[in-house]
């Protein structure tokens, strides 16, 4: 989905997204069997999941080393789950985040090669690429969507309340 913006490649070199330390823990990713394909092939007993009845997420036992690796990373080949890894995870360094009342289009700092183009460019990047689909995620299980962390930068605010 962010082709346009961001090289596979790129992406392979990094992984940053898919290693979480304790302050951005909250990040790791959720599932929906509702939006995400990857749920056909989980079971609610699956020991790496925990299932809140409408979403799945990561279960959390201990940090190693200070990190915490998804259970979905291959270390060497990237992501498991391949084309069918969750919609969250898909979008990021972008975010549909809970603000207030409202859901929000945000940017994590985190990605340098997405946080250093221009905030026009990133801006219309979101209105063009993003702001549809998020829209139809959030319609379909608004209850997956975390709340807003202050690291993250508004873009966009999205017309649907909860
Ligand atoms: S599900 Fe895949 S893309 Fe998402 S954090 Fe885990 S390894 Fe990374």
């Amino acid at each position: 989905m962010l082709s346009k913006i961001l090289n596979k490649s790129t992406c392979a070199q990094c992984r940053l997204c898919c290693i979480f330390d304790r302050y951005d823990v909250w990040e790791t990713p959720r599932f929906s069997p509702v939006t995400d394909l990857c749920c056909r092939r989980f079971s609610p007993e699956m020991p790496e999941l925990n299932n809140h009845g409408t979403f799945y997420s990561v279960k959390i036992d201990s940090l190693e080393n200070e990190l915490f690796y998804c259970p979905f990373l291959d270390r060497e080949k990237g992501c498991k789950l391949g084309d069918e890894k969750p919609f969250e995870c898909g979008i990021w360094p972008f975010r549909v985040l809970k603000f207030r009342n409202a859901f929000v289009i945000a940017v994590s700092p985190l990605c340098k090669a997405v946080f250093d183009m221009p905030l026009s460019e990133l801006t219309e990047f979101v209105r063009n690429e993003l702001l549809k689909p998020i829209t139809e995620y959030v319609r379909l299980c608004p209850e997956i969507v975390k709340e807003y962390d202050m690291s993250y930068v508004i873009l966009s605010v999205i017309d649907f309340e909860y």
